[in-house]
């Protein structure tokens, strides 16, 4: 397997009324060609910060990168100049976000919409754009491509609507793929249409897909890899076995502690931990999870966890993984 993106020690900031947000806060990690990999955490753990700096979007708020490399396809992202990077954004990575209605323009037609990239990267004439238009709609499950084509954005339904955003993210057939909360605003039938659709054009395409969710059945379904984000760090990383049957960090308990039993309106809500997460505008010392943590103990008031290599990819950043700790029973696992 050969490493698409390589993201080291990355370290953002956006500006606020009430001052600097540190968001992300040392953050590192690899994708391979044509995996997945989830990136899971509450809303303001900087899941969706480090999805957005990877492709150097900024969307609403002004980032700062304070250090940090992002490695994409053997090239610098963070030293790249802007016309450099629109040409990987549009040809070389796409992107899915939660609600297709912000991503799409109105005024236009969805076929001028995916033609619109194909004639700037792939430099196709606008009839032969507009012919792979019907196919991309085609081959994203749009029934009569050819009349559809021709149609505004508010003539789809919402599930249909998500299925036009990834024609165009898709249709220069791009590396990466990064879906931030894709479906988090479908109901739960048309979010497995769409899931299983996003699996199936990864088999045809050999897109890596960087998922970012907070609903770990999405995880299970998709991922190969996770990473659990807290308060801007990475608490915990390994493959979807390590995660679902050998959880090794106190907040990933919790997460999996609270997966609902039946499907549940509120999705949001799915994540409840006691407590809230500290506030981003200062320094933090010790562990991020100390004052939610059941296990915290002196150290992890005064130092910062080093993520503990559990096993093989595997990773925790929590000090119960140290060789002097004393040992605790895994609530999930029933082990010590
Ligand atoms: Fe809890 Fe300490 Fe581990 Fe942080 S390092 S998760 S406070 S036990
Ligand atoms: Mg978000």
């Amino acid at each position: 397997t050969e490493t698409l993106l390589r993201v080291d020690d990355l370290r953002v900031s956006f500006d606020t009324y009430a001052g600097e947000v540190r968001a992300v806060r040392g953050v590192s990690f690899h994708i391979d060609k044509g995996e997945t990999l989830a990136i899971v955490g509450e809303s303001g753990s900087g899941k969706s910060v480090t999805a957005q700096a990877t492709m150097r979007l900024s969307a609403d708020k002004q980032i700062r990168y304070k250090s940090g490399s992002i490695r994409f396809n053997e090239k610098e992202i963070l030293k790249l100049q802007e016309k450099e990077l629109q040409r990987i954004r549009g040809s070389e990575i796409g992107m899915i976000l939660q609600d297709p209605l912000t991503s799409l323009n109105p005024m236009m037609t969805v076929g001028k919409q995916i033609a619109e990239g194909i004639i700037k990267h792939q430099h196709l004439p606008k009839r032969e754009a507009i012919t792979k238009a019907i196919e991309m709609l085609r081959l994203v499950g749009i029934p009569e491509p050819e009349r559809r084509v021709n149609q505004y954005p508010h003539e789809f339904s919402g599930g249909m609507r998500q299925r036009v955003s990834i024609a165009i993210a898709l249709a220069c057939n791009p590396k990466l793929l990064i879906a931030d909360e894709p479906t988090t605003a479908l109901d739960v039938t048309i979010q497995a249409q769409i899931l299983e659709l996003m699996k199936d054009l990864q088999e045809k395409l050999n897109t890596a897909i960087l998922l970012i969710t907070h609903d770990l059945g999405i995880v299970a379904e998709m991922a190969d890899r996770v990473m659990i984000m807290y308060a801007g760090s990475i608490v915990e990383s390994g493959n979807c076995e390590d995660l679902f049957y050998h959880p090794a960090h106190p907040y990933t308990w919790g997460l999996l502690g609270s997966i609902p039993q039946a499907d549940q309106k509120n999705k949001e809500a799915l994540i409840s931990i006691k407590g809230t997460p500290p506030d981003l505008h200062a320094e933090i010392t010790g562990c991020p999870f100390k004052h939610r943590c059941s296990y915290a103990m002196a150290v992890c008031h005064e130092h910062r966890p080093p993520a503990f290599e559990i096993g093989e990819g595997h990773t925790a950043g929590c000090f119960l993984h140290h060789e002097f700790s004393p040992s605790v029973i895994n609530p999930i696992t029933k082990e010590e």
